[in-house]
Parts: C-alpha cells; sequence; structure tokens
C-alpha cells in the first residue's frame, strides 16, 4: 500500500485540509484562536431515523448534519446517501464547502449531511420515505436562512423536490429557499446541471490566459465521463481544446488528434459506449500518466498519489473531482513546477448555481439558462483573478491551492472578526 494512503487505500479529504491549514498558519500566521475556530464544526447533528419498509419491517439509518462555519452566511452543503458515511467524513466535507462558498465569494458557510444507507438495496418508495424522515429529523435546523441542503452523492434532483415537499409540509408554507437542487420544473435553476462543468471550463480558460497557452494548442485528458467529465469534456471540445483521452470506471479511450466528444455523447448510456469511437483502449492509470498540457481528474479521490506522482506527465492540473490530489503527490508537483488548480475553486461553479437557485427562490423571480451561464462565467473569473491576484503579491511563491485556501480562511476569519468571535473585534 502507498504510505499516503490510509488503512483502506483511502485518504480522507480532511487530511488534505489539516495539511494546508497547517501550511496556511504558517504563511499566514493564524493564531491559535483561528485555527480552534477553523478546526471544528460549530454544529454536529446526528439521528437514528427509522423508515417503514416495503415488506412492513422498520430499518434504522444513522444520519448525520454538520454546519461547519456560518460566519458569512447560512450553511450550504449537499446530503448523500452511501453505505460509507461516518461523521468524520462529513466533517471533513462540511470544512471543504465554507473554503468552497469563501473561494467564489457567495454568502454561505458550509455544511454536509449524510445517511448511511446503499440506495441501491431501497425502492423507490423506500427512498422516499426516507428522504422524507431525514427532512422530519433535521427541520428544526435547516432552511432558507440557516441551513440550506442540496444533493450530493447517490442524491439528485427528485429527492431534494420530495424533501423540500417534507419541509413546506412541516412548515405549512411555500419555501423553495430551504432546499437547491430541485428539478427546474419545481423552482431549481436552469444550467445547474452542467454548472460544475461550466465552472471548470472557465477556470480552465482564465489558467490558459494567465500562462499563455492557446486552447487550440492544448491537449487535455479527463478522468470520469459522468455528471461532470462528460459536460466538461463537451465545454472543451466547444471552445477548440483538443480533449485527446477520457475515461470512466470501466477504462478509457484516446486519440492523439482529438476525441469526436459529441459523437461519443450522442449514444452514451453504458460505461463501454466509451469504447465504440474508432480510438485506442488505454487504461485510468495511462491516462493520468499521459504527456498533456492538462490533465483533469474529475472522477473520483486520491488518483493522483505517491504511487503515480512520479509518471505524470502532464504540464497542468485541474481538479474538477473533489481531494483527487493526495498531500504528498501534492508537495511532489508543486516541487516540480506543475501547478494544481485546486478542487475548491476549479469544481465551485456547481455550488455558485445552487447559490443562484437560492436567490432566483428568495426573489421569485427566474432567470434563463442563458442569463445563470452568464452570471456563472462571471463569479468564476472573479474568484480565479482574485486568487491570481494573491499568488503574484507573493511573487508566485504560493501554489494554486495555497492562495485558494488563504484566501478562504481569510475571508471567513474577517467575517468571524467582525462578528466578534475572534479578537480584533469590538466587543472584547
Ligand atoms: P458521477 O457519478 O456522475 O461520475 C463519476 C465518473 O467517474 C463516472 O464516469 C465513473 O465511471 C467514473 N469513475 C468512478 N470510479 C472510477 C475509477 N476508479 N477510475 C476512473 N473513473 C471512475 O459523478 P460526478 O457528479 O461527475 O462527480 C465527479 C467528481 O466531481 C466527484 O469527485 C464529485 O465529488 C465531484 N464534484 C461533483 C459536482 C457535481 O456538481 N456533480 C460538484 C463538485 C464536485
Amino acid at each position: 500500500m502507498d504510505s499516503d494512503l490510509g488503512p483502506q487505500g483511502v485518504e480522507t479529504v480532511c487530511e488534505v485540509c489539516e495539511v494546508e491549514l497547517d501550511r496556511i498558519s504558517e504563511v499566514a500566521q493564524l493564531t491559535d484562536q483561528d485555527l480552534e475556530l477553523l478546526r471544528q464544526p460549530r454544529r454536529r447533528i446526528n439521528a437514528n431515523i427509522p423508515v417503514r419498509m416495503d415488506d412492513g419491517s422498520v430499518d434504522v439509518f444513522p444520519s448525520f448534519r454538520i454546519q461547519y462555519n456560518s460566519a458569512r452566511g447560512p450553511t450550504k452543503g449537499g446530503i448523500r446517501f452511501h453505505p460509507g458515511v461516518n461523521e468524520d467524513e462529513v466533517d471533513e466535507l462540511a470544512f471543504l464547502m465554507t473554503l468552497k462558498c469563501a473561494v467564489v465569494d457567495i454568502p454561505f458557510g458550509g455544511a454536509k449531511g449524510g445517511v448511511q444507507v446503499d440506495p441501491d438495496d431501497l425502492s423507490p418508495g423506500e427512498i422516499e420515505r426516507l428522504s422524507r424522515a431525514y427532512v422530519r429529523e433535521y427541520h428544526d435546523t435547516i432552511g432558507p436562512h440557516s441551513d440550506i441542503p442540496a444533493p450530493d452523492v447517490n442524491t439528485n434532483a427528485q429527492i431534494m423536490a420530495w424533501m423540500r415537499d417534507e419541509y413546506e409540509r412541516i412548515e405549512g408554507r411555500h419555501a423553495p429557499g430551504a432546499i437547491t437542487g430541485k428539478p427546474p420544473e419545481l423552482d431549481g435553476s436552469e444550467g445547474r446541471d452542467s454548472a460544475t462543468s461550466l465552472g471548470g471550463a472557465e477556470i480552465l480558460d482564465a489558467f490558459a490566459e494567465r500562462v499563455g497557452i492557446d486552447s487550440t494548442e492544448t491537449d487535455v485528458a479527463i478522468q470520469g465521463f459522468g455528471n461532470v467529465g462528460s459536460h466538461l469534456a463537451a465545454f472543451l471540445d466547444e471552445r477548440g481544446y483538443n480533449v485527446v483521452a477520457i475515461s470512466n470506471a470501466a477504462g478509457g479511450v484516446s486519440n492523439e488528434s482529438g476525441l469526436p466528444i459529441h459523437e461519443i455523447l450522442d449514444g452514451y448510456e453504458t460505461e463501454h459506449d466509451l469504447f465504440t469511437v474508432d480510438a485506442e483502449e488505454i487504461s485510468n492509470e495511462q491516462l493520468l500518466t499521459m504527456d498533456v498540457d492538462v490533465l483533469i481528474p474529475a472522477a473520483i479521490e486520491d488518483q493522483i498519489n505517491g504511487s503515480n506522482m512520479t509518471e505524470i506527465q502532464a504540464d497542468a492540473i485541474v481538479e474538477m473531482a473533489n481531494g483527487p490530489t493526495t498531500p504528498k503527490a501534492d508537495a511532489y508537483l508543486s516541487e516540480q513546477g506543475v501547478p494544481v488548480v485546486p478542487d475548491i475553486l476549479a469544481n465551485a461553479g456547481g455550488v455558485t448555481v445552487s447559490y443562484f437557485e437560492w436567490v432566483q427562490n428568495t426573489s421569485n423571480e427566474y432567470w434563463s439558462k442563458d442569463r445563470v451561464q452568464k452570471k456563472l462565467r462571471k463569479q468564476m473569473r472573479m474568484a480565479f483573478e482574485s486568487i491570481a491576484e494573491r499568488k503574484t503579491e507573493t511573487q508566485n511563491e504560493w501554489t494554486w491551492r495555497e492562495a485558494a485556501y488563504s484566501r478562504a480562511v481569510d475571508a471567513v476569519l474577517t467575517a468571524e472578526t467582525f462578528r466578534s468571535n475572534i479578537p480584533g473585534g469590538t466587543d472584547q
């Protein structure tokens, strides 16, 4: 087993957070009080939820909601349904959401929720009853101005619609802003399904402009062809990038003159549909070590790690998955001068459009897809520029990740200071 991976070969996102917090605390000289505020969530809630199953029996599902930091606004974060969900993981993801919202400067704090369940074992009716029961358990702590859930792993727009409906039944009034990621037909936002990818494409454009590369001469390899990877491949193809390799859990395909992305997308239903195009078949490991201009991990965590970091040949990495690079690999790439645009910036387009959904819900004014996308592109550009500026201020000594974490941490601590939760406010 590689030394930077944990007991199950998995390195949690929080270890990355810890490493970054330590690094930021050195460069930004955070006090012990700052660190005390940042290292632990404001509120942890859990509940064992009983759900009536189709056969009449009752199963009990452990669940969590963690509201990490609300200094900058109501907490925001998805709910995942997964057998491996546990409190530590939800803590970590809630912390990451706090930073992500701060990086793109949307007025939310960070939260995350989860239920320990394998949804493949449940019927649609059982999933609906579990989703509604989750809202009943946490109703007192969520709401449009306190904590706003959204979809995450194994939860989707239909589940958000059930959750919103349950919340409104309890409240006895219309409250669409209590949950985001709803279907567009039920007060969801246009453009949410491809928002993470459009945000990532905009960040890559901004990065290319800054380092002086031309999209039409840029070879890109993308790992993962799910929601994020497939939309991103389409956006990059439309912007003139040469997408030379893509993959999913079953493996990948490559063609150095560029893959026919729209042709692949047209018939894409199963993971094996990738292999119907005229291209060379490659493994995921081969894709990660290809000699490309930009490598984009858009599948799962820990893909660039101690065992393959010395093989990485890409000139730059843009993290669309959450936590795809382990701290050990990140440090190595930094020594090698390979820029890594971090997840909390590159994949923040999704939460940005969730914020737009909340704005639309709370103002009762609905926007076209074109308007949503224009606003998203602008927000992502502003976030990129402010992080680039921070790098410039440090004569590029900081990596993209350090600059992004430091900006996020500063924003959270500034809000805490104005609230007088740490010294520097007036109420001392
Ligand atoms: P998804 O489930 O739709 O797609 C995941 C893709 O990764 C699939 O193509 C799957 O086949 C592939 N995959 C799974 N295991 C793999 C492996 N071992 N090797 C190679 N490929 C593998 O998920 P998604 O919504 O596209 O999310 C992808 C990543 O982006 C995740 O890390 C997620 O947390 C992150 N993310 C997603 C969003 C969003 O809006 N969907 C927002 C922010 C971050």
